[in-house]
């Protein structure tokens, strides 16, 4: 994907951490310790289909294992290798440090194009990679816990969790060997939306600091802010709707594999997204200009970017000619390290991967949570909330009527001052608290020190030294 005199995904990432650290004070070694990815298992497996045997390549890199289980999802897409579930393992490590979910960082990935195989053959394909992975405790509620990434999603991780119970029958927590599964399989309310909701609550935790709105060259709300988003899949499609439908943007521009749609007027996500997921293509969308070379959009004037697809997808040979003043990295990697300087240099806030899309491994944690708890969130809880709730509602409207006050309740406030928080409630609460304090605990950062004038550095030096002190915690 970059060109090629850009240094690869996983060089990208090493380069920018370097960055970081080179601002801190750690102990002599503990830099290389924290940096090099622990290990990377490559796996070759045959599944019979369609009368021959097909061989297929897959990866699991486990980046740090400073806390455990080990967390990160899994992919399925052609350009999977080596060097990327490395990269993007390294950025699990840092993000799960970032949000303070307690794991640390892994990737897994399959060269494979989904749309190739039927959903029977998908499932034969996964369950023996699984297998592979399940037989060296490298799928494990306790050691190794996979999620969605590209290509895959909740029916994925369904057969994944199944096939670990039939491999350790006896195992109470297996269920917990995966997450982002659907909820009739242990699943939780939310996740599906999770890494989207996580965008739009980073968002509105960035428009609440005046200060990075000023060196965004920003004003204002969300409200009517023009967006341009690249891939309409599990991240961008929920990102692009929350923030159109919830905080009144305008999706000025949705960029697919096949080409991007363009409307000043604001598209409408979902109408989109069902003609996608119908026809499998954004072309022939009716009455609005479809242009061919759809990355070319990336450079069109917009107040929001939200790259939602793949790495390196603004790269030296684009960045100079981004408009926006505001890029929030969905994808994991899009900007390169070469264009994340040019961008600097030009004055463009980034709000990094690393935090942008950590929504999804916030709910992932939660769900994790849910199935070793074995009981839903809210459960035990929601009917004493609301009786009590009920109670104060009694009391006054009794004062009002005993006192001659007159007053009413309206009833919208006493129907949500009534309402208990049921799971998916509370995911959503957790998941916004998750994002505000992240999104604090940079900004801390990045307004407060001289030598740090970006968020990516701010979000490294944030999560580096959480890894750090559990390095220095354990002794090593
Ligand atoms: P997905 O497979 O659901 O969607 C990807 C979308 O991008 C698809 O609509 C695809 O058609 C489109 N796309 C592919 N190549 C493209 C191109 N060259 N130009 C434009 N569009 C293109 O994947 P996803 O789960 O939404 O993941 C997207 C990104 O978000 C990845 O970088 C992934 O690592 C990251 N991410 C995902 C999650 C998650 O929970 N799913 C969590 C964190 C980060």
């Amino acid at each position: 994907m970059n060109p090629a005199n850009e240094p690869s995904f996983r060089d990208s990432v090493d380069l920018m951490f370097n960055r970081a650290v080179a601002l801190m004070d750690l102990p002599p070694g503990l830099e290389e310790k924290i940096r090099v990815c622990n290990a990377t298992y490559t796996v070759r497996f045959g599944v019979r289909l369609r009368g021959r045997i097909h061989t297929f390549t897959g990866y699991r890199s486990v980046h740090s294992e400073h806390m455990e289980p080990v967390k990160g999802g899994i992919r399925y897409a052609m350009a999977v290798n080596q060097n990327e579930v490395e990269a993007l393992a390294a950025l699990m490590t840092y993000k799960c440090a970032l949000v303070e979910a307690p794991f640390g960082g892994s990737k897994g990935g399959l060269c494979i194009d989904p749309r190739e195989y039927d959903e029977h053959e998908l499932e034969l394909i996964t369950r023996r990679f699984a297998y592979e992975l399940i037989k060296r405790d490298m799928i494990n509620p306790a050691q190794n816990v996979p999620a969605p990434d590209m290509g895959t999603g909740e029916r994925e991780m369904a057969w994944i969790a199944d096939q670990y119970k039939r491999m350790n029958t006896t195992d109470i927590n297996g269920v917990a060997c995966v997450t982002g599964k659907p909820i009739n399989a242990g699943g939780i309310q939310g996740r599906t939306e999770a890494t989207g909701r996580g965008v739009q609550y980073g968002l509105r935790a960035f428009f609440r600091d005046p200060e990075g709105m000023k060196k965004a060259g920003l004003s204002g709300s969300l409200e009517g802010k023009r967006v341009i988003v690249q891939g309409l899949g599990n991240v961008g499609y929920h990102a692009a709707k929350f923030l159109s439908e919830q905080d009144g943007c305008k999706i000025t521009a949705i960029i697919e594999r096949d080409g991007a749609l363009h409307d000043e007027d604001g598209l409408n996500v979902e109408a989109v997204h069902q003609w996608i997921t119908k026809h499998g293509t954004i072309t022939g969308y009716p009455d609005t200009h479809c242009e061919a070379d759809g990355a070319k959009l990336l450079e069109a004037e917009c107040d929001i970017l939200i790259p939602a697809a793949l790495e390196g997808v603004i790269n030296l040979s684009n960045a100079s000619e981004i408009k926006a003043p505001l890029i929030i990295e969905a994808a994991n990697g899009p900007v390169t390290a070469g264009a994340d300087e040019v961008l600097r240099k030009k004055g463009t806030v980034i709000v990094p991967d690393m935090y942008a899309n950590a929504g999804g491994v916030t709910v992932s944690y939660f769900e994790w949570v849910k199935n070793l708890s074995h009981i839903r969130f809210g459960r035990m809880q929601r009917r004493a909330e609301e009786a009590r709730h009920q109670l104060v509602v009694d009391e006054l409207e009794r004062l009002s009527s005993d006192k001659g006050l007159g007053w009413t309740l309206s009833p919208n406030f006493k129907e949500q001052y009534l309402r208990g928080a049921g799971e998916l409630e509370l995911v959503r609460s957790g998941l916004d608290d998750t994002m505000s304090t992240a999104y604090e605990a940079m900004a801390q950062v990045w307004h407060g020190r001289e030598d740090v004038d970006d968020l990516r550095t701010a979000a490294y030096l944030v999560s580096i030294e959480k890894v750090a002190a559990s390095y220095r915690a354990k002794g090593l």
